[in-house]
């Protein structure tokens, strides 16, 4: 598996429970959606209603799915976690909903996966606290209505334009995250590494920040990462040379990229003459999913300025011809 690839693994889960942030001032970075965030729950309480349903959309790991357990976590509420895939009839979602108490938040992740029959009901259940369910089948068959206890529905996914527009529609708050800034990532860096006990300095923090394509999850990947190679290496301490050798082992270079990209990078360049390429030939060419591409690899390229996704397909920019050492090429932007 990549090392900085921004999707958990199963081992990682239980870690991850430390370190995860359970109050809004623990969640480092993203400014301004804490501060509306803050500012909504706050709203919401004070009217002792249960808060407008969410919208959090942005590339994996950067914490769709902390920030709603954060939410729930600050409204002082439950919170149910499931994903679209995992609903698959639209009885799954009735009985969700309607165990759950006042005020609760359901959090959907995935949610641009659920099935049509499924969101249907998700449309009345969000606009009025209310579902039709049918009871019985052929001739015999009716629909009731079930009153739903006022709840939050948080759906997240990893792009806003995956959803329907009539299910956007019905989220009254969008939160779009970004990628963290090598700043904020250091904060959390350090934060981890004080709550699992890491000896590791601001140079070496700083490190790992910059290496872990703007992507909390991948940040406190490598920092376990590197104090493994620090233990054994060196005398525990992450510095920031430790720090760096330990990301030559890992083959993840100074802008955090691992041999995917790079690969990527030089089959456009190489096998493409630079783009435009259409993202299908790409995935062919690297042997990886168009998913993958779209959503895990190519984002942080794109917002780094290595990439420029066009009308006609993906182009490398002259960044990319430099970073990989080739000599631009007459026409690349960027
Ligand atoms: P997503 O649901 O977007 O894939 P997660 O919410 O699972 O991402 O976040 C991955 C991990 O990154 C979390 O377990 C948490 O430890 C860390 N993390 C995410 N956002 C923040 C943040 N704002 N501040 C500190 N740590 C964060």
């Amino acid at each position: 598996d990549r090392i900085v690839s921004p999707a958990a693994t199963r081992e990682e889960d239980a870690i991850e429970a430390s370190i995860r942030p359970k109050r809004l001032d623990e969640y480092l970075g993203q400014a301004p959606v804490r501060e509306q965030m803050q500012i909504y729950i706050e709203a919401a309480k004070q009217r002792g209603e249960a808060l407008d349903h969410v919208l959090i959309f942005g590339p994996p790991g950067l914490g769709k799915t902390t920030l709603s357990h954060v939410i729930a976590n600050e409204l002082g509420v439950n919170l149910r976690q499931t994903s679209g895939p995992v609903i698959e009839k639209a009885g799954d979602l009735a009985a969700l909903l309607t165990n759950l108490q006042p005020h609760d938040v359901l959090f959907i992740d995935e949610i641009h996966r659920l099935s049509p029959v499924v969101e249907e009901v998700l449309y009345p259940a969000m606009e009025d606290y209310q579902i039709d369910i049918m009871i019985g089948e052929g001739p015999a068959a009716r629909s009731i209505k079930l009153d739903l206890p006022p709840f939050t529905l948080i759906g997240a996914t990893t792009r806003a334009g995956l959803l329907t527009a009539p299910l956007r529609d019905r989220f009254g708050i969008v939160q779009r995250l970004e990628f963290y800034s090598a700043e904020e990532l250091t904060r959390i860096v350090r934060r981890s590494a004080q709550i699992l006990g890491i000896n590791c300095d601001a140079e070496g923090a700083g490190e790992i920040a910059r290496r872990s394509r703007g992507t909390p999850r991948i940040a406190n990947r490598l920092l376990r990462r590197v104090r493994d190679y620090a233990q054994v290496k060196a005398s525990g301490a992450i510095t920031r040379e430790v720090a760096d050798a330990a990301m030559k082992m890992l083959k993840v270079d100074p802008e955090g990229f691992d041999d995917l990209d790079r690969r990527l990078l030089t089959t456009i360049i190489d096998a493409f003459d630079g783009g435009p390429v259409g993202v299908e030939s790409l995935a062919a060419a690297l042997s990886e999913e168009r998913g993958t591409l779209e959503d895990v690899i190519e984002p942080y390229l794109i917002q780094q300025g290595y990439l420029v996704r066009t009308a006609r397909g993906r182009m490398a920019t002259h960044k990319a011809y430099r970073h990989m050492g080739f000599k631009p090429k007459a026409g690349a932007t960027g």
